[in-house]
Parts: C-alpha cells; sequence; structure tokens
C-alpha cells in the first residue's frame, strides 16, 4: 500500500523523467480512475502542457503544469512508473502520459482513487482535505498537539489522514513496534519517556523510507514480517500477534509492545 516514502518515491519519477516536458498525448485506458470531470475534458485541459516540480503532502502527489495542476492519489494498489516503451500487457495501467522522451504511467490494480485536476489553490485544497499536517518533519510538540486528548487507540490515530498525514497500515506498525507502545493505546496514557520515543520512532522511520522511496523490508524493519507464514519480533521475542484496528490488520509483539504498562 502506498504510504509517505512511497509516494516521495512517485515524485522523485516526476522530478527525474518529466519536470520541463511537454505532454504530448495523454490515454486514458480506464475512465474510471479520472475523478471530478470526464476524462475527455481532463485530456484537453492537461495535453499540451509541460510539467512544473512536483510536491508531496501526507499521501497526494500534487504536480504542476504550466496549466491546471495533476493531483494523484494512489489508494491502496496504485503506483506511477516511468518507461521508454509501453508494455501492453500492463493491465493495470490507467493512464499514460507521453512526452517526446517516454510514458508516464499512472497504475492501479483496485482503482480506489485516481486523479483529479485542479485550476486553482482553493481547488486543490478542496480536493484534498480534510487533511493533517504532514507526519515528515513533524516535531514532538507538533505530535502531542495532534494526538493528546483523543481517546482512540494510537494505531488508528495514526492512520487517520485528518489527525497526521502520510501514514497507513505498514509505517504505523513499524513506528508503534520501534517505539514499543501497544497500537490500542491512546496517547493521554503515555509518559513522558513514551511520548519521546514516538515521536523520534515517527522521524527515524520516515526518515529512513523516505531516502530508500519505499517501507523498508529488511529483517530488522517489522515490515519484513508482514505477509510471513509465521511473522516473528525481528528482536527475537517469538510470534507477533495480529489484530485488527479500524479495517486494518496490525501486526504487533506482546513482549515489545504490552498492552498496560
Ligand atoms: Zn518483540
Amino acid at each position: 500500500m502506498p504510504e509517505l516514502p512511497d509516494v516521495e518515491g512517485f515524485a522523485r519519477v516526476l522530478h527525474s523523467h518529466v519536470v520541463g516536458q511537454r505532454i504530448e498525448a495523454i490515454r486514458v485506458l480506464d475512465p474510471g480512475v479520472i475523478r471530478g470531470r470526464s476524462s475527455s475534458d481532463f485530456v484537453d485541459r492537461l495535453c499540451g502542457r509541460v510539467f512544473r516540480e512536483p510536491a508531496r503532502t501526507g499521501k497526494w502527489l500534487v504536480s504542476p503544469t504550466d496549466g491546471p495542476t495533476l493531483l494523484l492519489h494512489f489508494g491502496m494498489t496504485g503506483s506511477l512508473v516511468w518507461e521508454t516503451s509501453h508494455d501492453q500487457d500492463d493491465r493495470f495501467a490507467r493512464v499514460i502520459f507521453e512526452t517526446g522522451q517516454g510514458m508516464l504511467v499512472y497504475q492501479d490494480m483496485r482503482k480506489l482513487r485516481g486523479l483529479w485536476l485542479a485550476e486553482s489553490d482553493d481547488e486543490i485544497t478542496r480536493v484534498i482535505d480534510p487533511q493533517g499536517p504532514d507526519a515528515l518533519g513533524l516535531t514532538g510538540t507538533e505530535l502531542r498537539d495532534r494526538l493528546a486528548g483523543r481517546r482512540a487507540g494510537l494505531k488508528g490515530l495514526l492512520m487517520d489522514q485528518t489527525v497526521v498525514a502520510g501514514l497507513g497500515n505498514m509505517l504505523s506498525d513499524e513506528v508503534l513496534w520501534r517505539a514499543r507502545i501497544h497500537p490500542a493505546r491512546r496517547y493521554d496514557s503515555l509518559d513522558t519517556a513514551e511520548c519521546r520515543h514516538l515521536d523520534r520512532s515517527l522521524q527515524q522511520v520516515l526518515r529512513t523510507s523516505v531516502t530508500q522511496g519505499s517501507i523498508p523490508r529488511t529483517r530488522s524493519w517489522l515490515s519484513s514480517q508482514r505477509g510471513a507464514e509465521a511473522p516473528r519480533c525481528p528482536r527475537g521475542h517469538g510470534a507477533l500477534r495480529t489484530s485488527r484496528f479500524g479495517g486494518r490488520t496490525a501486526y504487533w509483539c506482546p513482549v515489545c509492545q504490552p498492552s498496560t504498562m
């Protein structure tokens, strides 16, 4: 599932391959991913425009042009790839932007989100909001301001884009495991040291993942155990537990992350 680091990776695809390039043609292979307008209107407004430097906010990729701004959301299964020749068998390719140099392909299997166009900053805000502050670079004080006083458990809060933007299921599990905090605990139950661990773990996990452009699956990361037949704590504590929080499956360690402290 694309989370903040993956979207940073997609921003790099744009930066490396299409910034400064003119969109010569747009092939909409599946109009179902074009949101808020018809696919012909989408093509008319964007074709001939030049890509400018992109920005990421939360899980959104904001890609301005010398005309409207393209807004991309990757839902659960989306991605953005650069190809110099298009693979005709790519059945999840939904929209292809052709420049003179190659093709930018928006792929998505499940099509939960898609592509929007915005003509102004107000319209960008209307599409993206309500969204909390971006998780990357959030200070400990800002994090506390977002989480304190809320009744929901931390796992659900960290995944709630209106609270902090950019984290999904995998990152929130990773952060809580690193901070040794049970996913169902409330922020107000944490002591000062735990609050600091949460803040540090969040920024460390984000920085490392953003550098890589995806969440590492190396053995020292909890994410390496997701989907494993017998998931085990990378700290050597034995079997991990799984629980449902907000419709998503959390992985956690009963030794590292006791439910009460
Ligand atoms: Zn453990």
